[in-house]
């Protein structure tokens, strides 16, 4: 009666990386990346924090931190975000989405949620009183090695009591990532709908293969009914520092700053002024594709030298590997198995799931994190060459 979570326990990321720590185990679970940010980034705090910048700043955001976000997504994908009326600075992406879930869910609101997802998002929709309807994934078919969403699906799951869609893309954790016609698509299906589409584009600067990241603020039409998420923790190597941003237009936004002054009021100065000013150069984000895609092909290519089966990731730091080949035991079991008998840590699929098991078409697949330095990943790989 207590618990307003009862099904709920610690996350899967803080379970796998303390058991990587007790074990002293390379951690390829929580996506972090293990390696500093620029020293220049690092700097700018340090200017900021001498100029003054250590008291509250404005609740939404400082000025010149909501004026880059809006150039930024101006210049990459045409929408203009007004930096006053449409854009707040969040602690990271979480908060954003509770942020946005709890200002807009109303008890017994349905909200549509791709599975597999993040595993903030169902218990976001459970605090704010909302029904998670999930929709799976399209999992990897013998002709096409990647996950697709099923719009026809997502249409059906629209009912008159549907209050959001929320989407990730790119996608944690499976790499996913929409084209043009997926937005094609998304747009004919929220047209005449009422439905608020949450679109999580925290790996918005991971994209490879030379794709461009489709955002939802390419299209007018949906940056209109959308909250687009995103988050400086992926992109500058600073998950640490827990910022992130949501951008809606005016009337929403009111609504969300409601709840954002009373969740955390604002978030640290130092680092708001030092990222805005960072953010002038766009070349450290427009680099991160070519930083990225090295890495992802270290690890899919070394990890076709052992029992696992990677996936194609073609976005964020993530992809996944199918372990049918060395066991048959549950996912959460072999990533405990892996981690304290191989000293590998990883994440099982069935965490990205709001039921305890994974369906049984994506079942005995564990998540790796390639946002690591080459030597960790190529010791990690020698050890999973003995697994
Ligand atoms: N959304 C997704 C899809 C994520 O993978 C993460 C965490 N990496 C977040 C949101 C949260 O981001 P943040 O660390 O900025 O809160
Ligand atoms: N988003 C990161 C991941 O998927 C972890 C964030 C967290 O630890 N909550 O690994």
């Amino acid at each position: 009666v207590l618990s307003k979570l009862p099904d709920v326990g610690t996350t899967i990321f803080t379970v796998m990386s303390r058991l990587a720590t007790e074990r002293q185990a390379i951690n390829l679970g929580q996506g972090f990346p293990d390696f500093n940010p620029d020293s220049r980034l690092i700097a700018l705090v340090d200017e900021a924090m001498k100029a003054g910048h250590n008291q509250y700043p404005f609740m939404p955001g400082v000025a010149p931190l909501r004026q880059a976000i809006a150039d930024k997504i101006e210049t990459l994908y045409g929408h203009a975000y007004h930096p006053d009326t449409d854009i707040t600075v969040t602690s990271g992406a979480t908060q954003a989405l509770m942020t946005a879930i709890m200002a807009t869910v109303h008890p017994g609101d349905e909200v549509v949620v791709l599975e597999p997802c993040y595993d903030s998002y169902v218990p976001a929709i459970r605090l704010a009183g909302g029904t998670p309807v999930p929709v799976p994934l399209r999992t990897p078919q013998t002709d096409d090695p990647y996950y697709r969403v099923e719009w026809d699906r997502v249409r059906a799951a629209i009912t008159s009591r549907t209050r959001l869609l929320l989407i990730n893309f790119p996608h944690n954790p499976t790499g996913a990532v929409l084209n043009d016609a997926d937005l094609d698509a998304l747009e004919k299906i929220v047209s005449d709908t009422g439905v608020i589409l949450l679109s999580d584009e925290a790996y918005e600067h991971i994209v490879f293969d030379g794709v461009l990241h489709a955002s939802i603020a390419r299209r007018p039409a949906l940056a209109a009914r959308s909250i687009l998420i995103g988050s400086f923790g992926k992109t500058f190597h600073i998950t640490g520092w827990k910022l992130g941003y949501c951008c809606a237009p005016a009337a929403l936004t009111v609504e969300l700053r409601k709840v954002h002054q009373f969740m955390v009021f604002t978030v640290s100065s130092p680092m708001q002024f030092a990222v805005a000013e960072y953010l002038k150069d766009p070349l450290p984000y427009l680099n991160l594709p070519t930083f990225y895609q090295a890495k992802r092909d270290r690890l899919f290519e070394g990890l076709k030298k052992t029992r696992f089966r990677p996936l194609p990731s073609p976005g964020t730091f993530f992809l996944l590997a199918d372990y049918s080949a060395i066991s048959d035991v549950p996912e959460a079991e072999f990533a405990k198995w892996l981690t304290t008998e191989h000293g590998v840590a990883v994440i099982p699929i069935a965490a990205f799931y709001g039921k305890p098991d994974a369906p049984s078409s994506n079942r005995q697949m564990v998540r790796f994190c390639f946002a690591k330095q080459d030597a960790t990943l190529d010791t990690a790989l020698e050890r999973l060459q003995r697994v």
